[in-house]
């Protein structure tokens, strides 16, 4: 048998890679460099630990396991990543747009930049709701 089909029969049912597999690399490299800033040992040998992870995820046969522990994260992340993300929108339209919260649906709204005391509909509930823009 060659190389590459035993290669290609051993990923046959493996997990593979994920957001969670993306989130320890991410986590590997950061122990790295502090461990490379700081000359330490505790962190070369934490930096194990997310790599032994990644490694062990991504050749795991029980695929369900693998897929509950990055629903877990996920469920961690997301909101995580969504502030970020606002954040970067918030600042890229700072001069055109102004982001309210509706107060029944908690839902964020994206308004024009019209000076003064408005009363907005949510485009989500509904609901109308006063809010000044600065
Ligand atoms: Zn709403």
């Amino acid at each position: 048998m060659k190389f590459r089909e035993k290669l290609i029969r051993f990923g046959l049912g493996r997990y593979g890679t994920d957001e969670l597999y993306y989130a320890l690399f991410a986590l590997c490299l950061i122990l790295f460099l502090v461990a490379a800033l700081t000359r330490s040992y505790l962190f070369s040998v934490l930096q194990l630990m997310p790599l032994f992870l990644m490694v062990f995820r991504s050749f795991s046969r029980n695929i369900h396991a693998r897929r509950r522990e990055n629903a877990v994260f996920l469920r961690i992340w997301n909101p995580i990543k969504s502030w970020f993300v606002l954040q970067k929108d918030r600042i890229r339209d700072r001069k055109t747009a102004r982001y309210r919260v509706c107060p029944k649906c908690r839902a964020m709204i994206k308004l024009p930049v019209k000076k003064g005391k408005h009363t907005v509909p949510c485009p989500k509930c509904g609901k109308r709701f006063e809010t000044r823009i600065f």
